[in-house]
């Protein structure tokens, strides 16, 4: 079998992989990065698509923002509809001047890719990771079955980028990890479309038949989302049930307009949230998807990803370089306090926009909270600074 050293093995070439390779590599760390999939499917992979302030800002900082500047679109507002009327929550008025950036994941994956080749650094595709061992023994290895033939990496950490559907966070023993996990009653139906936004910030809209997301790529593709039940097929979506559905969710009394276009993508994402604590095992640490998921209502899950590397970047640099645990030791703690904060904040805007099909309580307790939230600056203050920056907060 083939065998390759490096001092961090990366699992996973999503946002958090890619940008903890890069991070690495520009502070003299050497990493391979090992992806399951081929580049063509994770640089077409379309998924979240707003980014936090402060993450915006780390994309810059380490060279990977360029791009993102140039073609990402700077929102300072979004739209909270409900009972056919919209309200503006001011954001950047509200967070001291500061804005979210919508730019596709899967453009800041191709962002990345193009630096890690260009750097020279290992990045191999179809490379999927079978087992992690020897992660409390001070040799870590990878077993890994690529195309080739299998190989092993010996290394001295590993950091499981791999998501929910990864190896890494099944390596926690039994007795070690902890996860706490909800599914919501409710999942997303999820289309891009070849259409001109209709609106030029995102629209979150409650209605009766259910929740309605109006967001964009660029100012040619619209990302747009419906709440459905979670058994829903999505053959029994023809486009035109689509189309309608949106502009029946999202009209107002001044008759909102939605723009339709082919359907260039679909999906149907179930809706759940996990924590698993600790984020550490030995030598593993798990970052991203791989350690904690939250319901996409709070456009939080790319932004925890991307956090979470920033904190693990710079652990691993001070222990390499300078012989230093503090920071790994503390890596764990460090990060589940903010990754609890995005849970609670993406549970409140789930709650309160999707409504219960069969709770008339729970709908009258949802109505009160969005007129609060429309009514009151307070309220609207904490949903902006937390929608705006939450991971740097
Ligand atoms: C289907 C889906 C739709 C989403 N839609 C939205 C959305 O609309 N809005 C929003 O805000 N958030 C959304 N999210 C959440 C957001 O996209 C994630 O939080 C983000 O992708 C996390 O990045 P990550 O790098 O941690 O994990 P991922 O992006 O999941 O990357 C993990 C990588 O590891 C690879 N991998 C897995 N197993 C192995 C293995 N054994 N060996 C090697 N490689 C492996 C995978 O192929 C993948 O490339 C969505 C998530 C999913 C799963």
């Amino acid at each position: 079998m083939k065998e390759l050293r490096t001092q961090v093995a990366i699992v996973g070439a999503g946002p958090a992989g890619l940008l903890l390779g890069h991070l690495l590599e520009r502070s003299g760390i050497e990493s391979i990065i090992l992806e399951r999939r081929s580049r063509e499917y994770v640089e077409r992979r379309v998924r979240a698509g707003v980014i936090e302030h402060g993450i915006a800002n780390l994309l810059d900082e380490s060279g990977a923002g360029q791009r993102m500047r140039e073609v990402g679109l700077v929102h300072h507002g979004v739209e909270v509809r409900f009972e056919r009327r919209s309200h503006r929550i001011p954001l950047t008025e509200l967070s001291g001047g500061k804005s979210i950036t919508v730019y596709g994941q899967q453009e800041v994956v191709k962002d990345l890719v193009r630096l890690r080749l260009d750097a020279g650094a290992p990045i191999v595709f179809d490379a999927a990771v079978t087992a992690l061992d020897g992660l409390s023994s001070g040799e870590p290895t990878v077993s890994v079955s690529a195309p080739e033939g299998d190989v092993l990496v010996r290394c001295d950490f590993v950091a499981g980028c791999d998501g929910s559907f990864g190896v890494s966070h099944h390596a926690l023993p039994a007795n070690v990890a902890r996860r706490h996990e909800r599914t919501f009653p409710t999942a997303w139906l999820g289309i891009l479309a070849e259409a001109p936004p209709a609106a030029e910030e995102l629209i979150y809209c409650r209605h009766e038949n259910g929740f309605a997301l109006y967001s964009m790529r660029s100012p040619t593709l619209s990302r747009l989302y419906l709440g459905v039940r979670p058994d829903e097929r999505l053959e029994d979506w023809s486009d035109g049930r689509i189309w309608d559905e949106l502009s029946t969710r999202l009209a107002t009394d001044e008759g909102a307009v939605v723009n339709r276009g082919p359907i260039l993508e679909r999906g149907i994402t179930a809706m759940r949230t996990v924590v698993i604590e600790p984020m550490r095992y030995g030598a593993l640490f798990l970052a991203g998807d791989a350690a904690h998921i939250v319901p996409p209502t709070g456009a939080k899950g790319m932004n925890l990803a991307l956090a979470d590397v920033r904190v693990l970047a710079e652990a691993l640099h001070e222990s390499i370089m300078s012989h230093n645990d503090t920071l790994l030791d503390s890596y764990s703690d460090t990060c589940l306090e903010r990754v609890w904060r995005a849970q609670e904040f993406s549970n409140y805007m789930t709650q309160m926009l999707h409504p219960s099909f069969d709770d008339e309580f729970e709908n009258g307790v949802q109505t009160a909270r969005l007129r609060q939230l429309v009514n009151s600056r307070e309220a609207a203050t904490v949903l902006a600074r937390s929608y705006v920056d939450l991971n740097s907060l």
